[in-house]
């Protein structure tokens, strides 16, 4: 029996590769140290996995920025639009190029584009495919790192994203052909890839092809096939692993029991059925090793161990105990690292959570659990375990008997509008004002290192409430003061209080607790610290409107209130595993219709509700995607519809393909909503072409996610691009996200070429 751990979080466990890489970006470290210091990370990560007894060990696990474009470089898939970069000897330079969009020197080219890693709130950098795609192996990365873990006398398990599912996750550049069908160019490359493992002394490689999740088309299964069985007779004594994760194998099991792989990996957490499932497949080839994922990556609750053993048990009656594994159910880059450093967290809760370095001793644990159940140390923990289990199903903490009720009583009413859409539009028009194009920003403007120093300080008591206020009063005022002097129509106060559009409400709210080290990485250098919902959820007392209505003192122009949807609350925080993602949504719902209620009484007309994350909650087969909007919906209805008629309620989406659920994006009856499209060049905006969508929309004309600034000529494009597709009287005007992660300078001059373009249109229409 081998513990197998299928990837480690590579951030460290106090965000040292933010650090580095951002200093790096900002020349203030050099090259080498930014590689120091990954390499530091790297080698605490295999250390402690070895030293505590893990068999198999992940390496190319790590990435400087995206494991993604790792393997899409590492394969030699660059766009052209990078091939002319006149960039150094420094390779670095390309990676970052193609992760951030590059503006230096006279050379100006954008990122690619970025999405979600299926349903998390990972995002990789998709890779681009044209039809005469070729490919050839560039680089060694996931060589050099086995090698540089053997070095420390640790021979480790290389990870590599499987060859389907990166062409899957991939796009095509042109319309003519689909990426799957590259699979025969790709494989001979790839298979160089694999050789060089297996010569630099590889014996497992762990092949992760989450593409097995989706319901894959008969083609796609053949790919699989084709793959797996070419990989086992071109490499006879390389032990494959395939690793499926995020749910069961569902209707592609047939397909993955007959390959010829060494170990299977199954996500048990998501899925637990699966395992009869396959145990009872006529098909199981009784040889292949089960590898069961049993400790959950994607959330922090402690391990419940009897269900575990109950699983392993099952496994190793039919099996034996050298065809099973025990695992993770994906990997732990998903998970915060370490409980240990939380300080302020209450004991109580604390004592149910597992972050990725206990979740690592899990699994080592119940390893041990099943090999010598009857040592002194194993009945203690076993014992210890079922404890705090039982504790936490029983505390006084989770349970809030009003919300429950006021749950219960919600009725259809509560999730609908007063009135049409029309005439709503038409009562906020003579409210509000607006010119056509109106110009707006999605709330969040530059959040600089003073102001985070500001709350470090706040947060420590270095200054008081007072001081705080006032300092935070003095950057709205500014913030309001630049949109005025540029000529925004609808303004925001810039959301200088918030940490994190999400921690900021959960902080507030009853039923969710905080850690100061609970990051996971969201993309590159970003990462994101979520709440943890762990009991029913209230609002005690309003959350933004201080902020809001002082901002709107300031100034006779229209202010955004800034709220953060329930859906995306939702999403964004590790949620209870002890009652349905529906209830508590609805739960939040209820929180977050009080605050726009609040709002609303405090004379603001506009109320925006961030829902970026709708999408992402989709469930990653089809089949439960209804259930799920469903509630989804009514949550945000909830959230939203208690307010008169000419209260402008606006939703926000990035990252988001609306083609397959545009219907339901309607069914929101969001006065405005606004929506990422300016890495797309509009195309996202086709699917609510095509559904005639009834209400107002902002797609993006600039992308926030690169430091370089779009120039008033590429925004003209862009928004008659839009004009082309919607009705005019319909758009808005507006960045495509929030502006936190940008500097000042470049905000000023992007923004200003965003308002100066709206206002030569109008002057044309
Ligand atoms: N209002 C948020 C902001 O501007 C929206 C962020 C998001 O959609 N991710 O920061
Ligand atoms: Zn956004």
């Amino acid at each position: 029996m081998k513990t197998n751990l299928l990837g480690y979080p590579r951030i460290g466990s106090k965000r040292e590769l933010k650090k580095s890489s951002e200093a790096y970006w900002k020349h203030d470290i050099t090259l080498e140290n930014h590689l120091k210091n990954a390499k530091a990370i790297r080698q605490d990560n295999w250390i402690f996995q070895d030293e505590i007894g893990i068999d198999l060990i992940p390496s190319n696990d790590f990435s400087l920025y995206d494991h993604v474009l790792d393997l899409t470089l590492t394969l030699g898939c660059i766009p052209e639009r990078y091939n002319n970069l006149k960039l150094n000897e420094n390779p670095l330079d390309l990676y970052y190029a193609m992760a951030r969009g590059i503006q230096k020197d006279g050379l100006d080219v954008t990122a690619m584009e970025m999405t979600k890693w299926f349903d998390t709130n990972y995002h990789y950098i998709v890779p681009e495919f044209h039809k005469n795609q070729t490919f050839e192996l560039l680089n060694l990365k996931a060589v050099n790192e086995f090698k540089e873990a053997l070095e420390l006398g640790i021979k480790t398990k290389p990870v590599l994203i499987g060859p389907v599912t990166f062409l899957l996750l991939g796009k095509e550049t042109e319309h003519n052909f689909h990426r799957i069908e590259l699979l025969d160019k790709l494989l001979p490359v790839y298979f160089q890839l694999v050789e060089q493992l297996i010569n630099a002394g590889a014996e497992y490689i762990q092949f992760d092809e989450p593409c097995l999740v989706t319901d894959l088309s008969i083609t796609e299964q053949q790919a699989i096939t084709k793959t797996y069985t070419t990989l086992a007779s071109t490499f006879p004594n390389l032990k494959i692993i395939l690793a499926n994760y995020f749910d069961c194998y569902g209707t592609n099991l047939k397909t993955v029991l007959k390959l010829p792989v060494h170990a299977l990996h199954l996500d048990l957490v998501r899925c637990t059925l699966q395992l009869d499932d396959i145990l009872n497949a006529d098909e199981c080839n009784k040889k292949t090793i089960l590898s069961l994922g049993v400790i959950d990556g994607r959330n922090i609750w402690k391990n419940d161990f009897e269900h575990s053993l109950k699983l392993i048990e099952k496994a190793v009656n039919l099996l034996g105990k050298d065809s099973v594994w025990i695992g993770s159910s994906c990997s732990l880059l998903h998970s915060p690292i370490d409980l240990n450093l939380e300080q302020k967290l209450p004991t109580d809760i604390k004592q149910w959570l597992a972050f990725a370095k206990q979740k690592v001793e899990e699994i080592v644990r119940l390893k041990a659990l099943v090999i010598d159940p009857n040592s002194d140390e194993n009945i203690t923990a076993l014992k210890a375990n079922k404890q705090s289990i039982v504790n936490k199903s029983t505390s006084e903490l989770i349970h809030n008997e009003a919300v429950k009720h006021r749950v219960s009583k919600l009725t259809a009413q509560d999730s609908s509008r007063q009135s049409a859409f029309k005439f709503r539009q038409s009562q906020q028009k003579s409210i509000l004002n607006l010119p056509l194009f109106p110009t707006t920003t999605i709330g969040s403007f530059p959040q600089t290192k003073s102001i985070r120093s500001w709350r470090s300080k706040f947060k420590k008591g270095e200054i008081s409430q007072t001081e705080y206020d006032h300092l935070i009063q003095d950057e709205i005022e500014e913030t309001i003061r630049f949109q005025e002097s540029i000529g925004l129509d609808v303004l925001v106060h810039g959301e200088f209080e918030r940490n994190d559009m999400v921690e900021y409400f959960g902080e507030q709210l009853k039923g969710f607790a905080f850690t100061n080290f609970g990051w996971v990485q969201s993309y590159g250098s970003r990462c994101v610290k979520p709440p943890i919902i762990f009991g029913d959820v209230s609002r005690e007392h309003p959350m933004t409107v201080n902020w809001t209505a002082y901002a709107q003192s300031l100034t006779d122009i229209p202010v955004k209130g800034m709220l953060t949807g329930p859906v995306t609350i939702l999403q964004w925080s590790f949620v209870r595993n002890d009652q349905s993602r529906a209830t508590t949504c609805k739960q939040i719902a209820l929180a977050i219709r009080d605050e726009v209620l609040d709002l609303e009484s405090a004379g603001v007309k506009v109320i925006q509700i961030d829902e970026p994350a709708i999408r992402e909650g989709l469930p990653l087969r089809k089949a439960d995607w209804q259930a799920y909007l469903n509630w989804a919906i009514e949550s945000f209805k909830i959230s939203s519809c208690g307010v008169a008629d000419s209260t402008q309620i606006h939703t926000h989406m990035c990252y988001s393909e609306f083609n397959d659920i545009i219907d339901s994006v309607a069914a929101l009856d969001a006065d405005v909503i606004t929506i990422e499209t300016s890495r797309s060049n509009m195309e996202l905006l086709d699917a609510f072409v095509d559904y005639k969508y009834p209400n107002e929309i902002g797609p993006g004309v600039y992308d926030i996610h690169s430091p370089r600034i779009p120039s008033s000529e590429e925004i003209e494009l862009l928004l008659k691009k839009a004009c082309n597709l919607l009705p005019i009287e319909h758009i808005w005007v507006n960045p495509d996200c929030g502006l936190k992660t940008r500097d000042w300078p470049e905000t000023k001059k992007a923004l200003t070429h965003l308002v100066n373009t709206a206002k030569k249109l109008r002057a044309e229409f």
